[in-house]
């Protein structure tokens, strides 16, 4: 591995103190205005939601499900004994959904093994459930002061231009070099916390990705070794993602009386805990049959070999409404099989099975339904007119 000293050919540690003196009074300034943020007395619980929502989601899309959530659940107490369906209707739409649930378990040992507080130790921090190095060191430095690097995607996008240093930034190797010069740098700030948000600021606001950076605004022009060499637009450098696998899937939409059925997916594995519309895998060239509009009897006798383990029998069936999610490692390409049924079910039976009619209401209030689904929820609450803008 590099070491730092050979990444810093422009003394970011030899001007330390003019570097995070700019850094500073530039924050002071220009900071964004976020709801977890209190710059005079931040509130530990706040910063660590809004940490742990931000893993994965743009601050624009976090800002409403921050408002929602901790107004349902102010604080560390309260996290832990909330049932979990409502944490889960809470998060809907968030995505990564294991997010939450630690969330949870580390409320819980926060309650019986730390009094309900967070620690302030990073160390600590990190071996509490959901919490890795960079939570622990956003944690402990904005919360409490603590001189300890939080090092993320924009804090790597703004060291690499500052160093004009062409380490793969998705290497841990690279992550551990900056975290260390940061490490090194913190100690001498006023406030630690103020330089990571600065750190986090810069790169969500001037230092932005590709080769769109606004040099000509940034407060650390004078330091950046990029910008000196005219390479701003070639860093970082980054191996390319692995290709997703591609999934072709069913989506059940089985509708009886106004409602539709709901089913709770497994505990383990992708989406755990959340409901769901049934789904099916399929080949890309049933896919392609499908989306030709076949419905009838050729429709009712997809549906009878895809989902007749539901026992449910169908009266009408028709395939339309093509969508496509993006999950981390799969892409899931649905099309949705509208199915009406008007037979007389064993509810409680169904009940026992966690399978469920859920009317708009319910789909709005109750069941958390990943954004996923969002493209048949969605059409199901405008066809029944109840959709509202809040869903
Ligand atoms: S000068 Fe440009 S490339 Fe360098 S840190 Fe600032 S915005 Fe990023």
């Amino acid at each position: 591995m590099k070491a730092v000293t050979d990444m810093d050919p422009q003394g970011l540690r030899e001007h330390k103190e003019d570097f995070l003196r700019v850094l500073t009074a530039w924050f002071m300034a220009e900071h964004r205005d976020l709801p977890w943020r209190n710059l005079a007395a931040p509130n530990p619980y706040h910063v660590w939601i809004s940490e742990i929502m931000l893993q994965q989601t743009r601050v624009t899309a976090v800002i409403d499900y921050f408002l929602r959530f901790t107004a349902e659940i102010p604080d560390i107490a309260a996290l832990a004994s909330v049932p979990d369906d409502r944490l889960m209707k809470l998060w809907e739409g968030l995505g990564y959904y294991s997010r939450v649930r630690n969330m949870k378990r580390c409320a819980q040992v926060l309650m019986s093994e730390y009094g309900g507080a967070m620690p302030h130790d990073p160390a600590t921090l990190a071996k509490l459930p959901g919490i890795g190095p960079y939570t622990a060191g956003a944690i402990a430095s904005i919360a409490f002061g603590v001189p300890k690097a939080a090092v993320d995607g924009n804090v790597l996008r703004v060291f690499s231009r500052l160093l004009a240093d062409r380490s793969d930034i998705s290497k841990e190797s690279t992550k551990k070099a900056y975290t260390e010069l940061l490490d090194e740098l913190l100690p001498h700030a006023q406030n630690a916390g103020h330089i990571n948000q600065a750190i986090m600021d810069l790169g969500a606001t001037i230092c932005i990705p590709g080769g769109e950076a606004r040099c000509s605004l940034c407060p650390v022009e004078g330091f950046c070794k990029a910008r000196k060499e005219g390479t701003t637009g070639e860093l970082p450098v980054k191996q390319r993602a692995q290709a997703r696998r591609q999934e072709h899937r069913v989506i059940l939409i089985l509708e009886k009386d106004g409602k539709v059925l709901v089913d709770k997916r497994p505990e383990r594995g992708l989406l755990a805990g959340l409901y769901e519309y049934p789904g099916a895998m399929i080949t890309p060239k049933q896919m392609e049959d499908f989306e030709q509009g076949i419905s009838g009897k050729r429709a009712l006798k997809v549906y009878e070999s895809l989902f007749g383990e539901l026992g449910l029998t169908a009266k009408k069936a028709r395939f339309a409404l093509r969508s496509k999610h993006i999950f981390s490692h799969i892409e899931w390409e649905m099309i949705g099989l509208y199915v009406e049924t008007t037979d007389t079910y064993d509810v409680e039976a169904l009940a026992e099975k966690n399978i469920y009619f859920a009317d708009a209401a319910e789909l709005k209030e109750r069941y958390a339904l990943p954004g996923a689904f969002s493209a048949y929820t969605n059409e199901f609450l405008n066809r029944r007119g109840d959709i509202d803008g809040s869903h």
